[in-house]
């Protein structure tokens, strides 16, 4: 096993490196991923076929700011698949807000990941709405938005806006067709950095092919 950070690890599995974390609730698992245990240490594979953030990282995130202890902002977790993987990481010190809208995704997200793990504080609210969280104390280190909706740049944006740390990181999945099927992906893309740009710097941008088709994931800081 390689020990790439302390967020996390490549394990040799089938002849193959693969993305692990290390499992926060031992024995417990989400999406049937693969537990290994290695030197005593639980492990769960982190799939990037159904996790964006594990895809985005397969091709070449540069930066990684999810560490002990974070405290994080998700909008749209659903079942709580990358959720929990971020759950494992940030550890029993760190905090995630999750935030769902839909009440029988939200169920399942309490039944199968929020009720194991207490470092997550689920939200049943409308990602729209920031100012209505009330649970959120505090600022936090990354806002991570999933949501697929057409404006969800301006929501990412409120969001940030309300939450947000300064020099803090957005992380923003765009899915290029819940945006504007008319376009390209490539203007689709260019036109939602556009409308970061006045309040972030924009690090990077990712394709998450052939992890997710017409996804992209945008990496930007809150300017200070
Ligand atoms: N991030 C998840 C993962 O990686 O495991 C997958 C998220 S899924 C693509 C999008 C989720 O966003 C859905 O569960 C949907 O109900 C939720 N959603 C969409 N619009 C929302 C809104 N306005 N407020 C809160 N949640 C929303």
């Amino acid at each position: 096993m390689e020990e790439d950070n302390e967020s996390f690890f490549w394990i040799k599995f089938e002849g193959q490196k693969q993305l692990a974390t290390e499992n926060l609730v031992v024995g417990n698992q989400v999406y049937k991923e693969k537990l290994i245990t290695k030197k005593g240490t639980e492990y769960r594979l982190w799939d990037p076929f159904r996790s964006k953030l594990a895809g985005a990282i397969m091709n070449g995130l540069k930066e990684f700011p999810f560490k002990n202890k974070s405290k994080v902002l998700y909008l749209g977790v659903s079942t709580g698949t990358t959720v929990s993987h971020i759950s494992d990481i940030v550890g029993p010190s760190g905090m995630i807000f999750g935030v769902e809208h839909a009440s029988r995704v939200a169920r399942d997200f309490l039944d199968r990941v929020a009720s194991y793990r207490k470092n997550i504080i689920p939200i049943l609210q409308d990602a729209r709405k920031p100012k209505e969280y009330f649970a959120i104390y505090g600022k936090v280190d990354i806002v991570y938005v999933d949501i697929a909706q057409p404006d969800q740049t301006k929501i990412a944006i409120d969001n940030c806006k309300t939450y947000l740390k300064s020099q803090g990181y957005l992380f923003l999945v765009i899915k290029t067709r819940s945006i504007d099927v008319t376009k390209s992906p490539r203007q689709v893309i260019e036109e939602e950095i556009k409308k970061l740009k006045p309040d972030f710097d924009v690090m990077q941008e990712i394709n998450l092919m052939p992890y997710d088709k017409d996804h992209a994931m945008v990496i930007a800081r809150l300017s200070a």
